[in-house]
């Protein structure tokens, strides 16, 4: 099929669906932005091809809000600040989404982000809209739906997006890949270990805020914001307008969230001036592009019936150490083109 043909098919398909979505988003009509954001985690092709079009066709409504991705171990806090900074938000007349990623997610156990019973206030709250990680899936596929999510949040109206998710390997720089501003939020008592935390973890940080500080904990709140700070003086920042500010808070008592929301916006004022942010957010959609790319590849080359009938003694003959994993991996592409 050439590319023309593609468009002409892509285009046509579902143009009523397709404007009783965007426009119930564009009105910002709650149950219809729910009912798209199960069409983009559907797994279902004609699902994704419309959930796509939709996306695409709202793209130029989009870009207005502030991307805001917050992570941290479990325990730290996470969902208390984000029920309290969002109520904080909503009081300021903002209207606030949250969402999460979470690939080891299943409604039957694990820790659920974006939960709506951990944040009560704010999901009983007008103005915010709640999502949780989508379930199942590679962490690939639940970024894709959470980026596009976020795009229907934002075409919604919504002018803060916070996405969240646990602080455990991967999952922190794919949502610092999709957010403006990328916020970690830590413990007392840091130490050298830096709580689990890697320090490339670190270096993808817009901001640390030490949770948890008030009462008899605040003192040493104070001591780990002051060690954090000397790591991070140690760090290259990524840009030249911003360095990484280390703060304390306490989400319980809502103390210090009115300075992390400031630096938030300083950042914001601060990159958009000098044009870094629009450039961030076009490396990021590149950056998408490219893994999205990456990942139809494989799915491709699973999907191939010369591949299906060779993969498994393939991977025998690798393992007997019969044949170079060089060697394998050439033959199974050369499958792809030739079979
Ligand atoms: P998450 O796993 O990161 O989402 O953490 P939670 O928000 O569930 O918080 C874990 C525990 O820490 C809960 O018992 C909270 O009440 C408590 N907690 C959260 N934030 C604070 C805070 O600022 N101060 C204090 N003292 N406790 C907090």
């Amino acid at each position: 099929m050439n590319l023309k043909r593609f468009w002409i098919l892509y285009r046509q398909m579902n143009t009523e669906t397709l404007k009783h979505y965007s426009q119930g988003i564009l009105s910002g009509d709650r149950r219809v932005l729910a009912k798209a954001i199960t069409l983009v985690e559907s797994t279902l092709h004609a699902h994704r091809d419309e959930a796509q079009q939709l996306v695409d066709s709202l793209l130029d409504r989009t870009g207005k809000a502030i991307r805001l991705g917050i992570t941290g171990v479990p325990g730290v806090g996470k969902s208390t600040f984000i029920e309290s900074f969002g109520m904080m938000l909503l009081d300021q007349g903002l209207q606030v989404a949250v969402l999460a990623i979470d690939p080891s997610s299943s409604r039957s156990g694990g820790s659920i982000l974006a939960d709506k019973t951990r944040m009560e206030r704010l999901s009983a709250a007008q103005g915010a809209f709640i999502r949780p990680s989508p379930s199942g899936g590679t962490l690939g596929g639940v970024a894709r739906m959470t980026r596009e999510t976020m795009l229907l949040c934002e075409a919604a109206g919504f002018d803060v997006i916070i996405v969240e998710t646990v602080g455990v390997g991967q999952n922190e720089a794919t949502v610092a890949g999709m957010v403006d501003f990328f916020l970690i939020l830590m413990l007392t008592g840091a130490g050298d270990e830096l709580q689990g935390i890697k320090k490339g973890i670190l270096e993808l940080a817009d901001a640390l805020a030490v949770n948890k500080a008030d009462g008899d904990n605040a003192k040493r709140a104070d001591k780990t914001r002051k060690e954090l700070e000397l790591a991070m003086h140690l760090m290259q920042p990524s840009s030249a307008a911003w360095s990484p500010p280390v703060l304390t808070c306490s989400a319980l008592t809502t103390e210090g969230l009115v300075d992390i929301w400031r630096t938030v916006q300083e950042h914001h004022e601060k990159l958009t001036a000098t044009g870094e942010l629009a450039a961030k957010r076009k490396e990021q959609a590149l950056q998408w592009m490219w893994s999205l790319i990456s990942e139809g590849l494989n799915e491709k080359f699973h999907r191939h019936p010369g591949v299906q009938r060779h993969l498994s003694t393939t991977i025998a003959m690798v393992r007997r150490g019969e044949l170079a994993a060089t060697t394998a991996a050439q033959r199974l592409l050369f499958l792809l083109d030739n079979e």
